[in-house]
């Protein structure tokens, strides 16, 4: 996998993603990603990109002020 941004050599890693939803913010940890080893920026496959917007979805309904999840157990 080559960095989108860069094009340097990107490696398998996990990351934390906090998604503002105005009336709360939901924290996703686990996500699996890709980093760039040149300038760190982060990168989702399709298939993960997918089950973020899904999770955000289904919290969404009953979203507190601060939601955490594991992106390993809600997918
Ligand atoms: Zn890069």
């Amino acid at each position: 996998m080559k960095c989108m941004k860069c094009g340097k050599e990107a490696f398998k890693s996990t990351t934390t993603e906090a998604i503002e939803l105005g009336f709360g913010v939901l924290v996703i940890r686990n996500i699996p990603c890709y980093k760039c080893v040149e300038c760190d920026e982060i990168f989702y496959t399709g298939d993960v990109a997918q089950k973020i917007e899904e999770i955000t979805e289904r919290v969404k309904q009953f979203i507190q002020e601060v939601t955490v999840v594991d992106f390993e157990k809600a997918a």
